[in-house]
């Protein structure tokens, strides 16, 4: 028979760490801790198989499930020395969720399972201690009434009803915490809630523990598609069919008294990535009382003086679990009467901050390899350093104005400003219209995670650095600030009070996850440390750590990688921008950009405008001079770097106005009738001007345009290497469909050259090419080659070509996406199935004639890390992307090298 349900505990466990897509992540760890001889309270594990049988089987289990669990439930009553649902020694159980990828609070956690109003009796019997029973009690008919029968708060501004009726519990009472509850209130909120279930769902509570069982097993498989945990895998990419494993664990009670506790904790601070113990614990508490933030959790050093022995084996284990690992470790811990018992154990989620600290530090303590330490930091994550910072004098005038109105916990680094909401739902519909937005909550939850991630920023009253809101900012690089207690936030009116500053919905507020301050108002922001070092060369890199662990990062990456990586630039100042970043050469210079300049827009529009080529040619000639300087200024730049240049592409009436009123001010201007330009105007407009008169159809039309783009190139060149600067252009003619079109201009840049050489009798290397960016010019790039010296794929428009679209018409594009009709946003990512088969068509074809021909993209696809591997197994040379996604790119090209 298959084996469904695998046991641990007492030293010895069928399952490991390796056994992840088997286990889940909690699952395999727990039998690996075990193996390691950690103390891990005993249970067992329902495969993930068993989650996928489920759902293909109108949830149902398979035959042989209940026996085996019967007999691994057995097997934990002989290690614990106890009996399910027995009256006088009753064992009890949590039922925890666990998917291969860690999924936080995703899903749901049933904690003293096995209680009922005979049970109960026998653990106040053996504990000696009815509080804690009534607690422990009230507590899982809370979480069952939840998870199992659906009571939970409806509408965006509800509280949760099982807290409500606490809450008036505790008002009643006139006392503020949980801990200040006796046996006999608890034993009476255990009636109410038990009530307040059986009058929201018509059903009573379950009293059979069996029964209580398979509701809690058949919950946790079941919430692997609720709402929240469906939105979690499509954020993170995690395929519906992995499925969820059911973790079944005897209980151990942080709630039994002061010398009980419950924790979190990281090897590592998982917001900088410094090397300390880092984490918080609560005493007398249970499960996740820490990350919901009920009571403001201490800092895991008390705990030294508090449990000594404690944790100096918790210290021990998480070092072993670090080394074992050789990872940042998240632990879960519960001290019961002074002894500590491990709960879980995961890689940690960290900030890219961390993230690169992390794995460089790992690197420099010889824990991993460099390349190790290249396939732990996702290249986005680089996004992280590169993000702003508040302007420091902005940030002091804000303190002299008293702006700066509370201070929480740092658990998402950066700086962010925007208008505060107070739920997630309008967090997202704010952001939708465009809004920078600071979701302020008093505490998250997993349903929040839609609009906590089009938040700029999450600010909360409650919960520590372990909180769920901490949590995932880390995890979505969003800038958090995290457990406030300075603030009193009231949902239904929509506003919240620090002192005497009122903040209302709408108002804007900044905060800054690095120190964890709050500050009312708007704060300006500056570059951060990396753009202070390498772009304004205001700070020593001496004095940035941020900076070294970059540049180390940085020089590991362009070792392992074989991809070049370039720009796309068409200014001096974006090209040494680029430089800075490591891009070797320009991959796309767009000379259309510098035509729209103050000073030539008038030239450009007379060349349109000239009735005849001599007429042309006088414009163009005004143009020439300019052209050159701007060659000039990015060939100094990019000294030694291949500068790839793009003769004219955008159709001509983009350089014209439209409307009769600056049409009108434009003939007055230019001296021309008004009829005339109005004649021009409208003899240029095309229905679909992307497919329309444009690229090298241009050039082909008007020669003269190519010629003066040709001239200014190499003369710009020319007297760059006379005063020792290298120029190193390539000429490259867009949108070919046909190899006829390329022979055309190529014989006008290479007579050209060769005017400008004799002219001058200097030398300038130069190679002439074409981008691809027409199916039919991939489909005969063997034709093409014979003629282009290199290849350059412009995705942003092979993509419409190839998709038969139009991207400003494509407001389909969202809906189409939020069906998964396409796997994703082809502009975003390369197309594999299509585009891609294009790309490597081209690839294999060009270079079949051609052996040494060199091939690049310069689309926007070229900044990412998805696309680049892409390019990386199809066997580019380069990648050419915009001037701060070069390190992206840099990193995502030798993770692409090591995989
Ligand atoms: P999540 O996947 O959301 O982290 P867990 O399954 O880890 O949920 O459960 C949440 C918390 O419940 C744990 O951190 C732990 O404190 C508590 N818990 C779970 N199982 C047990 C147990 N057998 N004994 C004591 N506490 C438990
Ligand atoms: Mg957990
Ligand atoms: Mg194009």
């Amino acid at each position: 028979m298959s084996k469904y349900v695998y046991s641990f505990g007492a030293g010895i466990s069928e399952g490991a760490a390796t056994m992840k897509n088997l286990l889940g992540g909690k699952g395999a760890n727990l039998a690996e801790m075990t193996n390691l001889g950690i103390p891990v309270p005993a249970g067992f594990t329902i495969s993930t198989e068993v989650c996928t049988w489920f759902y293909a089987n109108g949830k149902q289990y398979p035959a042989g499930l209940s026996e085996q669990v019967d007999e691994a439930l057995g097997q934990i009553e002989r290690i614990m020395d106890a009996t399910f649902g027995d009256a006088g020694n009753p064992l009890l159980v949590s039922v925890r969720s666990g998917s291969r990828s860690s999924m936080p609070g995703m899903m749901d956690t049933i904690l003293n399972l096995g209680l009922n109003e005979t049970t109960v009796q026998g653990l106040i019997a053996r504990s000696g201690n009815a509080r804690f029973a009534y607690d422990s009690y009230r507590r899982f008919v809370q979480m069952y009434g939840d998870v199992v029968m659906g009571v939970r708060p409806e509408g965006k501004d509800a509280h949760d009803p099982f807290e409500e009726i606490l809450e008036r519990k505790k008002q009643a009472l006139g006392v503020h915490l949980d801990t200040q509850l006796s046996a006999e209130d608890l034993k009476e909120l255990v009636a109410e809630f038990k009530s307040e279930i059986k009058h929201r769902t018509g059903h009573a509570f379950p009293e059979d523990p069996k029964v209580q069982l398979w509701g809690a097993i058949g919950a946790v498989f079941s919430s692997w598609n609720n709402d929240r945990a469906i939105a979690y895998r499509k954020l993170n990419n995690i395929p519906e069919s992995w499925g969820t494993a059911v973790n079944v664990q005897a209980m151990v009670f942080g709630n039994m008294g002061d010398d009980c506790a419950t924790g979190v904790a990281f090897s590592r601070d998982p917001a900088s990535g410094e090397k300390k113990f880092y984490g918080e614990y609560l005493r007398n508490a249970q499960g996740e009382d820490v990350v919901a933030g009920i009571r403001t959790p201490e800092p895991i050093e008390h705990l030294e003086q508090e449990m000594p022995l404690a944790f100096a084996e918790l210290t021990g284990i998480y070092r072993t679990l670090e080394q074992h690992y050789r990872d940042m470790q998240d632990i879960e811990f519960t001290v019961q009467r002074g002894k500590l018992w491990m709960l879980q154990c995961r890689v940690g989620k960290r900030t890219g901050f961390a993230a690169i600290r992390i794995a460089v530090d790992m690197v420099n303590e010889g824990l991993i390899s460099e390349q190790e330490a290249l396939r732990r930091v996702e290249p986005d994550q680089l996004n992280q350093l590169l993000r702003p910072v508040f302007d420091v004098s902005e940030k002091r005038r804000a303190e002299t104005e008293g702006r700066i109105v509370a201070k929480g916990l740092n658990a998402g680094p950066g700086a962010a400003s925007g208008k505060v909401v107070f739920n997630a739902h309008d967090a997202e519909e704010w952001a939708k219209r465009g809004e920078k937005v600071i979701l302020v909550r008093i505490e998250t939850s997993p349903e929040d995670i839609r609009g906590m991630n089009a938040a700029q920023g999450i600010l909360t009253a409650r919960g520590g650095m372990t909180s769920h809101a901490a949590l995932v900012a880390r995890q979505m690089g969003k800038i958090c600030v995290a457990g406030c207690g300075a603030l009193q936030i009231d949902y239904r009116s929509r506003r919240m009070t620090v002192g005497d500053t009122v903040v209302k919905e709408g108002d804007y507020i900044s905060i800054d996850g690095t120190t964890g301050e709050v500050i009312a108002g708007a704060i300006p922001t500056i570059p951060s440390e990396v753009l202070q070092v390498l772009l304004q060369k205001t700070l020593d890199p001496a004095h940035s750590d941020v900076y070294r662990r970059y540049a180390s990062l940085m020089e590991w990456a362009d070792k392992a990688r074989k991809l070049n990586i370039r720009t796309n630039a068409d200014q001096p100042d974006q090209a040494a921008a680029a430089r800075a970043f490591g891009a070797e050469g320009i991959g796309l210079c767009r000379t259309e950009h510098m035509f729209f300049e103050e000073d030539r827009i008038d030239a450009v529009r007379e060349m349109i405008l000239a009735d005849d080529e001599a007429g042309r040619r006088a414009a163009l000639n005004k143009l020439l001079p300019m052209q050159r300087n701007d060659f000039r200024g990015i060939f100094e730049v990019m000294n030694g770097y291949p500068v790839t240049i793009r003769t004219l592409d955008p159709p001509l009436h983009e350089f014209l106005p439209h409307e009769d009123a600056d049409i009108a001010e434009l003939a007055k201007i230019m001296n021309v009738a008004f009829e005339k330009l109005k004649r021009k105007v409208e003899d240029l407009k095309e229905a679909n001007p992307m497919l329309g008169h444009r690229g090298c159809r241009l050039g082909i039309v008007f020669p003269e345009i190519t010629e003066m783009q040709a001239r200014a190139i190499f003369e710009a060149a020319t007297d760059c290497q006379k005063r020792g600067v290298r120029a190193l252009p390539e000429v490259m003619i867009p949108l070919v469909g046909h190899v006829n079109e390329l022979n055309l201009q190529a014989d006008i840049v290479r007579r050209v050259a060769g005017e400008v050489k004799a002219e001058t009798g200097v030398a300038v290397e130069y190679s002439v090419g074409t981008m691809i960016e027409l199916p039919r010019a991939a489909l005969t790039a063997h034709e093409i080659a014979g003629t282009a010296e290199f290849f350059s794929f412009g995705t942003n428009d092979l993509t419409q070509t190839t998709f038969g679209l139009s991207r400003d018409d494509a407001k389909f594009l969202p809906e189409y996406l939020d069906r998964e009709i396409w796997p994703g946003d082809p502009f975003v990512s390369i197309d594999r199935g299509g585009v891609g088969v294009l790309i490597q068509i081209g690839v294999e074809k060009g270079r079949s004639v051609r052996s040494a021909l060199k091939v690049g993209i310069c689309g926007e696809h070229g900044g990412d890390p998805d696309s680049v591997e892409f390019c990386h197994q199809t066997g580019l040379n380069y990648v050419s992307c915009s001037p701060y996604r070069v390190p992206i790119a840099r990193l995502a090209a030798a993770r692409a090298a090591l995989s």
